[in-house]
């Protein structure tokens, strides 16, 4: 059975619930249908603050039935594989959808088979990580007792980069509370070359990382992880020598074999792990070769299929995929799909790549880097309304935006299609 829709979204995520809503708004008698499979969403930014234990991971959840936007259908379905000549997007048991035009925001999907030994590590409860079981990092923190504390970053993108050394530094922050500094070294491995990208904010960061004692170790991708004896293994990836050093005092009791290949034993793994778009999506036409939906970096519209938008964590967009990011791309495709609608041609609005990362630095201090395509650093006017005139550096402030303010704006502003 084949039912037509004005638009077919796919995905009841951040983007996919805002998009709808926001279309809604613009016109309560388009006719809109969202596919997705599961019940639940997620307020995944929280999560950061969970694994920290200072979040509770049930006020993360809601029921997907509650945030979709009145008069817009739910398919509660997996789509599965499009005919893009037809515009039919088909699903798993609900059968085809037919579309005027098409908004593709199924997110991204974990990959820890890219890692060997990570699937084994996570299922053994040997490797912790937020973006798996937040409530299972918790648990790990605080019943650590000393020794390795170590914090990853893998080479794919990611959701929210800046997710995976914000819970190093909470950890950082909890063990030097609770007088476990000097029985532990808090390790934070990046296969990159710096802490951020953006120049203030790495700044700060270096700052942050020296205050604790952290180990920064740029270069590092990891490659392997081994559960019995307890030790991950990282490839050395710097472009100039490719030689890793190891400092004098080897506190860490790393161990270089070769020039490429170092060890580091672990009493504490945090993991994020590869992410990947999802499979349907990269077995599809409309992935890049690096399996990303690709569309224009200003406009999303996809570069070959004019009448598909892409946005959210599928998209390959040269920025970091959060749900801030989220908020800037919505309404430039509701932008786009209303001018079509309406009038055949493409809206007047563009991506400036806006993105953002909460860098919570510890229990009650927060850095908000907000930047562009360009990486300029890019802080928000609104903020010095809070009193906030230097963002880029560690606010109490911006802890409460990031604990109450945000939650708050997230299901009551940006799920209800309100602009903020
Ligand atoms: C630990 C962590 C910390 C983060 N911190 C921050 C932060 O501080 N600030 C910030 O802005 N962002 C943060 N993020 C990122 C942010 O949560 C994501 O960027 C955002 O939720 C992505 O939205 P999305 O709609 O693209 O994907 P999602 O919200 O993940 O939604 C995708 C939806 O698509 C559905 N779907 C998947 N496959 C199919 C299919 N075949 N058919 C139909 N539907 C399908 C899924 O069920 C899901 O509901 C963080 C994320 C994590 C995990």
């Amino acid at each position: 059975m084949t039912t037509h829709y004005q638009i077919v979204i796919i995905g009841a995520g951040t983007a996919g619930i805002m998009t709808a809503a926001q279309l809604k708004k613009k016109d309560k008698n388009l006719s809109i249908a969202i596919i997705d499979p599961s019940e639940k969403h997620y307020y995944q930014p929280a999560w950061t603050l969970v694994g920290a234990g200072t979040f509770d991971f049930k006020k993360t959840e809601r029921k997907t039935i509650d945030l979709i936007p009145k008069g817009v259908k739910w398919v509660k379905d997996y789509a599965t594989t499009f005919d893009h000549d037809n515009k039919i997007v088909n699903t798993k048991s609900s059968g085809s959808l037919e579309y005027d035009y098409l908004v593709v925001a199924p997110g991204l999907v974990m990959a820890p088979e890219l890692i060997e030994g990570l699937p084994e590590a996570l299922e053994k409860g040997v490797a912790c990580s937020n973006y798996i079981d937040p409530e299972f990092t918790w648990e790990k923190i605080k019943n650590f007792k000393g020794g390795n504390a170590v914090f990853t970053q893998p080479t794919t993108p990611i959701k929210c980069g800046g997710a995976p050394q914000k819970i190093a530094y909470l950890a950082a922050d909890y063990f030097r509370k609770n007088k476990l500094k000097d029985k532990s070294n808090v390790v934070f491995a990046t296969p990159g070359s710096v802490i951020f990208g953006v120049k203030p904010i790495k700044e700060s960061l270096m700052e942050v990382i020296g205050h604790y004692g952290i180990h920064f170790k740029p270069y590092y991708a990891p490659i392997k992880i081994d559960s019995e004896k307890k030790i991950i293994y990282f490839k050395h990836t710097s472009p100039e020598e490719n030689m890793c050093v190891i400092n004098e005092d080897n506190e860490l009791g790393e161990i270089a074999s070769g020039e490429e290949i170092i060890e580091i034993p672990f009493d504490l793994l945090h993991i994020a792990p590869p992410q990947t778009a999802p499979k349907f999506i990269q077995e599809s036409k409309l992935v890049n070769d690096a399996g990303w939906l690709d569309v224009d970096h200003h406009s999303m519209q996809h570069k070959k299929y004019p009448f598909i938008f892409g946005l959210g964590d599928v998209a390959a967009l040269p920025t970091a995929k959060t749900g801030a990011a989220i908020r800037k791309q919505v309404p430039v495709v509701v932008d786009h799909l209303m001018s079509l609608i309406a009038q055949n041609k493409l809206g007047q609005m563009s991506y400036n790549g806006y993105s953002s990362c909460p860098l919570v630095t510890g229990y009650g201090k927060m850095i908000l880097a907000e930047f562009d395509y360009a990486s300029n650093f890019t802080p928000d006017p609104k903020l010095k309304r809070m009193l906030v005139f230097n963002s880029d550096k560690e606010h109490w402030r911006l802890w409460m935006l990031k604990k109450y303010g945000l939650p708050y704006l997230y299901w009551n502003k940006m799920m209800k299609g309100k602009q903020v």
